[in-house]
């Protein structure tokens, strides 16, 4: 008898969760999502489109179908408890707890927890718990700072100074965020990457670094979006990583899942870690309680043991890196998305796709209408390009992206050795 699993969510991330699972043929997969990704619907026995973030009726298409295992995909449902209830009934769940995705959904939480446990990688903050208090503190703080809600924004509620916004444009957002605490911290200076782990409640196994691109347009400029794609090396590390930087933000994740136990919310699923790799070392940026979208499809591609078994270790608390195996090629991941994305995205636009060897495609917020991609207005469609080399990886995706035809657009810049050398030479600057 086939295992039973459901995955919750219905973008690219959830279609590289549904691939990888998939790889273990003894499965049926099964997915909640609120519009149908006709990537996922592929792979799957039975779809239910229905907001995931609906726990009761996510439980009911579960037990319906004696689901065993399920993958949790996005924040949102995090957030709304799905976890939760379909543990409660008894059903393996890979996505944390709502009290332990609070890491994630309340970044006051986040920041008090890492003071609280003297975790290495707090920046200075403040919580603000008017728009007034904000202003004030914006207004006769020395240095630049980012303004942020502590509530999710997608990844787009930040306002740093300095980089989008002067001290003024700052006071100007922070007075925008009514009825929600504000949360100021000092800017951070450096390289960013992204740690991801899986983590069974106390273990915590660590997956390929990534570095995403959140603004909109080449050379890093725009608005910032849920991320425009994303690469990793050969090697799974970066050269403005050190060894030491690295172990030290392997250490302050650990912490993190420590204290969590220690407070009573156990965390079961993929911990992300955002840092900012300073002058001084890393700094936490963020954590999110899920993998990133694009990250997960960087990842996913290249997971070389079963999805399923580590799924179920996870669960049973009994994870080891012995479970766990990534492929020793570079990826380069790049999102098409709508043309004017993120500001004035425009939906139902017909798209065609070109020939697109050495890459998987992932398919994201695109509907199929009588055989037709159509666009929506969130990031439509990436392509993960592979290879022995990051160029190799890529010219993959970048040809894989020129020949789609239709009102969409991706970074071009993502992924190529001109990027990539400012980056080793921006981290250069700053440690002299
Ligand atoms: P977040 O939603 O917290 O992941 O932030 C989105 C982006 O804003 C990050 O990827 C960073 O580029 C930037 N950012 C957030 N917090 C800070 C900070 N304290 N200093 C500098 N940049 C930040």
């Amino acid at each position: 008898m086939n295992m039973r699993i459901l995955v919750v969510g219905g973008g690219g991330r959830e279609h590289a969760i549904t691939l990888a699972l998939s790889k273990n043929t003894k499965t049926d997969l099964y997915c909640v999502m609120g519009k149908k990704n006709p990537g996922i619907a592929k792979l799957c026995r039975e779809v239910l489109i229905h907001p995931e973030t609906d726990a009761e009726i996510v439980l009911a298409f579960a037990k319906q179908h004696n689901i065993e295992y399920a993958v949790v995909g996005p924040e949102a449902p995090l957030a709304a408890g799905v976890s939760d209830a379909l543990t409660a009934a008894g059903i393996g769940c890979v996505g944390p707890s709502q009290a332990a995705a609070r890491i994630e959904t309340d970044k006051g939480f986040c920041r008090s927890l890492m003071q609280k446990h003297g975790i290495a990688g707090c920046p200075a903050y403040k919580l603000c718990r008017t728009p007034e208090e904000a202003a004030e503190y914006i207004r006769s703080y020395p240095g630049d700072l980012a303004v942020k809600p502590t509530g999710l924004t997608g990844g787009k509620g930040v306002k740093v100074m300095g980089e989008q916004v002067d001290r003024e444009g700052a006071v100007a957002y922070a007075m925008t965020l009514k009825d929600q605490t504000i949360i100021l911290e000092e800017r951070l200076l450096g390289e960013e990457f992204t740690l991801m782990a899986f983590v069974d409640g106390k273990t915590l196994v660590p997956m390929p670094l990534v570095q995403d691109h959140k603004r909109a347009f080449e050379g890093d400029i725009g608005p910032n979006t849920g991320g425009m794609g994303s690469y990793t090396l050969a090697d799974h590390t970066f050269p403005f990583v050190t060894d030491a930087d690295y172990q030290a933000a392997f250490a302050i994740m650990q912490a993190t899942v420590a204290a969590l136990a220690k407070e009573g919310c156990p965390y079961k699923g993929v911990l992300y870690g955002q840092f900012m790799n300073t002058a001084e070392g890393p700094k936490v940026i963020e954590f999110n309680a899920r993998f990133g979208d694009p990250e997960a499809m960087n990842v996913l591609t290249l997971l070389d043991s079963d999805f399923v078994t580590i799924a179920e270790h996870i669960v049973s608390g009994t994870l080891t890196p012995a479970d766990v195996s990534f492929r020793k090629q570079a990826t380069v991941c790049k999102y098409l998305v709508p043309k004017d994305y993120p500001e004035h995205p425009h939906a139902g636009d017909p798209i065609t796709l070109g020939p697109h060897e050495n890459t998987i495609l992932y398919y994201a917020n695109v509907i199929e209408e009588a055989g037709i991609l159509k666009t929506q207005t969130s990031r439509t469609m990436a392509f993960v390009g592979v290879g022995a080399t990051l160029t190799e990886a890529e010219e993959a995706a970048e040809s894989a992206c020129r020949n789609v035809s239709g009102n969409v657009r991706h970074r071009t810049d993502i992924g190529t050795e001109a990027l990539f050398a400012k980056r080793i030479s921006h981290m250069k600057e700053l440690r002299g």
